[in-house]
């Protein structure tokens, strides 16, 4: 493994790239906008700055890593050189598979095909490849220089040899692979998001205050963030989106989203990205209040 392509230069995609050419590997990172490239580049060099002020690495490190990260707006240039490609592209399972099919004509033949969905069936994605076996789930978490996890997620026909390879490439960029099935939420999210949901019904149904949930879970719990803060920093529509992927995917009620979740997401209050969410941020995150709807 030598070469690697990430797909997609939103803010997992320059994150992924970050750890890959910081542990010299050749990376290619592609995305369909050339300001997308150009955000992505800004963001690793400060990312990369921040390290070297905390001396986490040299000065040296930082320019190699530069050195080694490569941008381009053109799939078909870099591909066929890919020893592994991670897609990061925007969540949408008609785009995925877009992609899927596209990356399977490029690539060489022994060429493994990862995506970092956060809640697409990797056995789906896999099927529109003529490569399953070589089809699998590099779920990594944001900030991803900074968090540990990689959750590897085994379609239903990946390889052994497949999942072997990709575990061992997670521990050689310094994270921590867990390796799960591929049902929907897979592990992660199948224990995290209804957990939030389960925290918004608690709010919904007028149990305990925005503030108090989030104390609760922090005080109580030892969690470094509340749930519902925790669901601003996701972002609300996300949330959604998978309960609604656990819902479907189970048939089960257990899973259906609240109704105050939804309401949220339709009236635009989606978290810190659009200002507002269970928590204000017109003064900025760090200066957050309970939004006024919660107020008491
Ligand atoms: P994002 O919106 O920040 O970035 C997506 C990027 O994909 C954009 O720059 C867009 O221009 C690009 N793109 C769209 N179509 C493309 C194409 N055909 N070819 C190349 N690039 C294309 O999204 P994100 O938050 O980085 O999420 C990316 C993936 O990672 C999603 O599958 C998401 O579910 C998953 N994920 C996100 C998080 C998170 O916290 N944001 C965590 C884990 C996993």
């Amino acid at each position: 493994m030598k070469t690697i392509v990430v797909v997609g230069a939103g803010t997992m995609g320059n994150g992924i790239a970050h750890i890959f050419a910081m542990n010299n590997f050749e990376v290619h990172l592609v995305d369909i906008s050339a300001d997308a490239l150009e955000r992505a580049k800004k963001t690793i060099e400060k990312n990369l700055d921040r390290q070297v002020k905390k001396e986490r690495i040299t000065a040296e490190a930082k320019a190699q890593t530069l050195a080694n990260l490569n941008t381009s707006t053109d799939m078909t240039a870099v591909v066929p050189k890919a020893d592994l490609v991670i897609e990061a592209a925007t969540e949408n399972f008609e785009l995925k598979i877009k992609i899927f099919k596209q990356l399977d004509e490029l690539a060489p033949e022994s060429t493994i095909l990862a995506t970092n969905t956060s809640s697409i069936s990797i056995t789906k994605i896999a099927a529109a490849t003529k490569r399953a076996d070589k089809v699998i789930g590099m779920h990594f978490f944001n900030p991803v220089p900074i968090m540990k996890l990689v959750e590897i997620i085994n379609g239903y026909s990946t390889s052994k040899e497949t999942s072997n390879t990709v575990v061992e490439l997670a521990k050689k960029v310094g994270k921590v692979p867990v390796e799960a099935n591929d049902y929907p939420g897979f592990a992660a999210n199948r224990i995290l998001i209804p957990m939030i949901n389960e925290a918004i019904e608690t709010l919904f149904e007028g149990v305990a205050g925005v503030q108090e949930i989030d104390t609760v879970m922090k005080l109580g719990m030892g969690h470094p963030m509340g749930p519902l803060q925790l669901a601003d920093f996701i972002g609300l529509d996300v949330c959604l989106a998978i309960m609604e992927v656990l819902f479907e995917g189970f048939g089960d009620p257990k899973y259906a989203p609240c109704p105050l979740l939804v309401n949220m997401v339709s009236s635009g209050n989606l978290g810190i990205k659009s200002g507002a969410g269970f928590y204000d941020y017109s003064n900025g995150p760090k200066n957050a209040v309970v939004a006024s709807q919660f107020a008491s």
